[in-house]
């Protein structure tokens, strides 16, 4: 089981920090800023034990090289020599441990072609926790800036295939946006009115809206329902050229949100 925290850094990013309930040693998920874990480290009275890294992007990154001085920490992450830090290397299916939780490694290309993600069955109040960094949002997922819209939709129903009660710790606060868009991809869906409603609220006193849970993902999410008729009528009326194959429709809807 794990205590699991953001940390605010840049407009929009957060940086999860994990621990077990009895320990003041911490892991950070993509650090791209140094100087909010610092003071989250300091203020709380945490020790950092180590860093996971889910893809090369700097604000994901950027933040190992202060972190790591004059600390022997590990730094988890994906096989991209481009990563300076990273001290073990991790591939698909991987298993490592970290505050006594067992962690598996998923390869998820599409934002980049390094990402993975880490999943463990046993997070906040001993429901599954899944680190997934830029891969999939709340309401999204990531841009296509270097992998293949099939790319994307073989990691995403990786990611959809997980325990519908497996938290979705993502490394931005796109929330709002994203179920604007998806508003416009499913007019009709109720439960995203419902989630809307609920985003809305949240952000009005500036909390969090991540986590979200695979299950919540599943009801609202465009990129993880092209195979739904409206999803798919949607991406027709926007694209004629569109097969209505899965991959194909979240090629159409990736490409509409790109200019959303
Ligand atoms: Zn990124
Ligand atoms: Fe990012």
């Amino acid at each position: 089981m794990l205590t699991i925290s953001p940390i605010s850094a840049f407009d929009d990013n957060y940086i999860w920090m994990f621990h077990a309930p009895d320990s003041r040693d911490v892991f950070v998920v993509d650090p791209g800023d140094p100087t909010p874990v610092e003071e989250a480290l300091k203020h709380y009275k945490l020790s950092l034990a180590g860093i996971l890294i889910t893809h090369h992007h700097v604000d994901h990154t950027g933040g190992i090289n202060v972190l790591t001085k004059g600390r022997n920490i590990p730094v988890y992450g994906p096989d991209n020599e481009n990563i300076a830090g990273i001290t073990h290397t991790v591939r698909d299916n991987d298993t490592i441990e970290l505050s006594g939780c067992q962690f598996r490694i998923m390869t998820t290309p599409g934002h980049t072609l390094d990402h993975i993600a880490y999943f463990t069955e046993s997070g906040e109040s001993g429901n599954p926790a899944l680190f997934c960094g830029d891969t999939l949002f709340v309401g999204g997922c990531g841009r296509l800036f270097e992998g293949t819209a099939e790319q994307m939709f073989q990691s995403l129903s990786r990611l959809a295939e997980l325990p519908g009660n497996t938290a979705i710790y993502c490394a931005h606060e796109y929330t709002q946006a994203n179920l604007q868009f998806a508003q416009a991809v499913e007019p009709h869906n109720q439960m995203l009115q419902k989630q809307i409603q609920q985003v809305r609220a949240f952000r009005a006193e500036n909390l969090p809206t991540v986590p979200s849970t695979i299950e919540q993902e599943l009801a609202t999410n465009p990129f993880l329902r092209s195979n739904q008729p409206e999803v798919i009528q949607a991406a027709s009326n926007r694209d004629s050229s569109s097969n209505a194959s899965p991959v194909d429709v979240l090629r159409v809807i990736r490409a509409w949100k790109d200019n959303f």
